[in-house]
């Protein structure tokens, strides 16, 4: 049966989890007069978008609150669910039971969405890419969307879109567990490193989810394959899609490459296409992030964006928030909040974003037991002095026990680096840690760091 002929207003259509997504899809679905059953773990008087849940409640949506009952199970056609739903609950064995379908939003949203899906998912860089992407695309004048993980729930763009417009979505692996005809136009797996694994059994699990992303595209569609990850390239992917390869050759003589820092294009005539060079200065900084960029210009080639365009829009792209975002410059000193680097891997492609012996490093915070020792001389090599924070900074400091001083906090870590910081240097709050020792989240850490540098930035006007 083709699940799509279940969203009608003959049937019921249940959603799990009563958040932006399940929020969003319930509104879409109510518009197009299906009955809808919403079962949601929290109490009725701790939904904060009230508005939303009083007018679907006057549309006649119905709610269950503190927990998902087995008269939800039996009463509903189809499921959605929000990503990060659990499927470790009762209710899913008596969906099983019945037979009743489950999908993500995604899913859902894919079958009423008539432009083109530009699909990114991978461990580390989706957000960035899709911010790129979609960008790039709004620059180039295209009626472009950004959806899914970011924060947009795919369903809300579907009333706003046609068969002219783009969506760029960021998806998760959970995201991927519940699709089943979700077809993107172009797609890629960023990388894969072993991430989430409390959720997966093994990181074989945790790959399968993600190739998900391919297994319904056709050879009307574009397969970005990234060679320089190694658990990638040694994976087959074997439906009929255009393959485009991220470092390395095709059997026409084109590929898309980083080499250094240098992004480029090799064309099937022996023709190189080069998008950034070494020497060209961007607000996205790092290796990392160039690979970023030439994964989004690999995913978006097709459509013929002149060189020109691309570049200009690359330069007027902004970092996301908390990563490697330049806050200020002052007396020749830029100061940079990353503080979404909450992992020793994260630290490290921050580090090696900057010139030797130039940083001045602002990290520790909440201990999750990473070792940092393989940091070591990277570390020696990159930073010219360490000031540790939190929890783990006082071990950090006595690891790396080179220039360093543990300061405990993120003010005192300021002062101490405005006081000795010359010219050129470079001042990175790239913690490595969590923040929950010292702050709400990395956000707030982050802003932190922001207020504290504007504060100085003010004072030396
Ligand atoms: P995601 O949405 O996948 O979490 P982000 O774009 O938000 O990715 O970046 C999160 C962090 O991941 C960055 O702060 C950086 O440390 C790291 N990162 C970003 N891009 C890459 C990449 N291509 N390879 C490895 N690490 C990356």
């Amino acid at each position: 049966m083709d699940l799509k002929t279940l969203v009608t207003p003959r049937n019921t259509i249940g959603i799990i989890g009563f958040a932006r997504t399940g929020i969003a899809t319930a509104q879409f679905l109510t518009n197009r007069g299906v009955k809808v059953y919403v079962t949601e773990q929290k109490k009725r008087d701790e939904i904060v978008d009230v508005d939303s849940l009083i007018s679907l409640e006057a549309h006649g949506v119905k709610f269950e609150w503190e927990g998902h009952s087995p008269y939800f199970a039996e009463s509903v056609d189809m499921v959605v669910i929000s990503p990060g739903v659990s499927k470790d609950q009762p209710v899913f064995s008596f969906l099983d039971a019945r037979k009743v379908p489950i999908i993500s939003e995604i899913e859902l949203a894919s079958w009423f969405f008539k432009g083109k899906i530009i699909a990114v998912t991978g461990s580390n860089g989706k957000s960035t890419t899709v911010s790129l992407i979609h960008h790039i695309l709004k620059y180039a004048g295209f009626d472009s969307y950004l959806a899914g993980n970011i924060g947009t729930p795919f369903v809300s763009v579907l009333d706003k879109s046609s068969n002219k417009s783009y969506v760029t979505l960021e998806l998760s692996s959970f995201q991927l567990d519940d699709i089943k005809y979700f077809k993107p136009n172009s797609a890629i797996i960023l990388n894969i490193t072993e991430d989430h694994l409390d959720r997966y059994v093994n990181i074989d699990d945790y790959k399968k989810s993600k190739f998900r992303i391919f297994e319904n595209m056709n050879s009307n569609d574009r397969i970005v394959i990234n060679c320089a990850d190694p658990i990638i390239a040694s994976s087959e992917i074997t439906n009929s899609s255009e393959k485009i390869y991220i470092n390395k050759l095709n059997k026409e003589g084109s590929g898309f490459f980083l080499e250094g820092m240098k992004i480029s294009k090799k064309t099937g005539v022996g023709e190189e296409i080069v998008l950034l060079d070494a020497k060209d200065s961007i607000s996205l900084l790092g290796p990392h992030n160039r690979f970023n960029i030439l994964a989004s210009w690999a995913l978006i080639d097709n459509l013929n964006i002149p060189i020109k365009v691309l570049r200009e829009s690359i330069n007027t792209f902004s970092p996301l928030p908390h990563r490697l975002q330049t806050i200020a410059e002052i007396n020749k000193v830029k100061y940079i909040n990353d503080s979404k680097a909450t992992n020793p891997a994260s630290m490290e492609v921050a580090l090696k974003s900057f010139k030797d012996n130039s940083i001045i490093l602002i990290a520790g915070g909440y201990d999750k037991h990473n070792d940092f020792s393989c940091l070591t001389d990277l570390v020696s090599n990159k930073c010219k002095f360490i000031l540790g924070i939190g929890k783990l900074g006082k071990d950090l400091v006595d690891l790396w026990n080179k220039n360093s001083e543990y300061v405990k906090t993120l003010q005192k870590a300021i002062i101490k680096a405005f006081e000795i910081a010359q010219p050129g240097d470079n001042v990175l709050l790239s913690p490595g840690c969590a923040s929950f020792d010292q702050f709400n989240n990395f956000e707030h850490r982050g802003q932190v760091f922001v207020d504290l540098v504007k504060e100085i930035e003010e004072r030396n006007a």
